[in-house]
């Protein structure tokens, strides 16, 4: 579908086509377009926008990945349908791998999500070839198959757009897990070590700039910006944020667009 670049929301319609055309293409599970309206439905509430609190939580994110002995990134069918170059580049920058992890696992489309990652310039993936894998017992459904040379043995991993049980699951079997979630509430921001809630296709790419920067720092350096970083207090400054912006808009803010009728 061609969507007119004067559509007051145009923007948001293109990128709901990817998520409708990588659902068709076997990249994206349907329970990810419900997924991607409830992403919308919050980043409502963000005006679009990335606000300063969640700038502060990508750079911390960064330092988490860059101070890493073994980051990993875990690509679902939402992440490679939004934005797969993206990703391959903030996983070259920080020298994380790239683990293909899903939900709702099949053969058909870890191969589709495989291809794409590929055709975006991935040259190591993970999480498709059963010889390497592992399971980790704490989680129940399929996405307990990781990869032993990935998830598996990694000290941090991101899983943007994450379901609360596997990011549980991560943290009790010790590792630092970092969410992009545009819902401050939901079980994976509030269990994550470090939330940064935002849209992913705003964020991954300011995370490539910031690794750019954040590059030339030592470990102490890094470790200093980690360690000053509280998960609950950077919840609660995004729940200000957009009760904040609610509450401005109820009191004024809200332009009639029917007033120029
Ligand atoms: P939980 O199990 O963590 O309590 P959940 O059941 O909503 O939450 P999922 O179904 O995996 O977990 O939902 C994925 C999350 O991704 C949702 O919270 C949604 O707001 C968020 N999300 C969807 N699209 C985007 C996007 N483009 N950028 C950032 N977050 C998004």
């Amino acid at each position: 579908m061609s969507i007119p670049d004067n559509h007051p929301r145009a923007e948001s319609l293109r990128v709901r086509e990817k998520i409708i055309e990588g659902m068709h293409e076997k990249i994206v599970a349907e329970a990810g377009l419900i997924a991607h309206g409830r992403g919308e439905a919050y980043d409502y509430l963000l005006g679009e926008k990335t606000p300063s609190y969640a700038q502060k939580q990508q750079e911390v994110a960064v330092a988490m990945l860059l101070d890493a002995k073994k980051p990993v990134i875990s690509v679902n069918g939402n992440i490679a349908a939004l934005c797969p170059e993206e990703i391959v580049q903030l996983a070259e920058t920080t020298g994380a791998a790239l683990e293909i992890n899903l939900f709702y696992r099949s053969e058909e489309r870890v191969e589709a999500i495989t291809k794409v990652l590929e055709e975006a310039g991935a040259k190591t993936i993970l999480g498709d070839d059963p010889e390497h894998y592992e399971t980790i017992e704490e989680i129940s459904h399929l996405r307990r198959i990781v990869d032993v040379r990935g998830i598996y043995s990694a000290d941090v991993v991101l899983v943007p757009l994450e379901d609360g049980d596997r990011t549980m699951a991560l943290r009790r079997a010790g590792k630092k897990v970092i969410t992009i979630d545009l819902n401050p509430l939901s079980r994976t921001s509030l269990w994550s070590n470090i939330s940064i809630v935002n849209n992913v296709i705003r964020a991954v790419p300011e995370m490539i700039e910031v690794a750019s920067k954040l590059k030339s720092k030592n470990s102490n350096e890094l470790k200093e910006l980690i360690n000053d970083f509280d998960n609950y207090i950077s919840l609660q400054k995004t729940l200000s944020f957009m009760s904040s912006r609610l509450r401005e808009l109820a009191e004024g803010k809200l332009e009639d667009p029917t007033n120029n009728l």
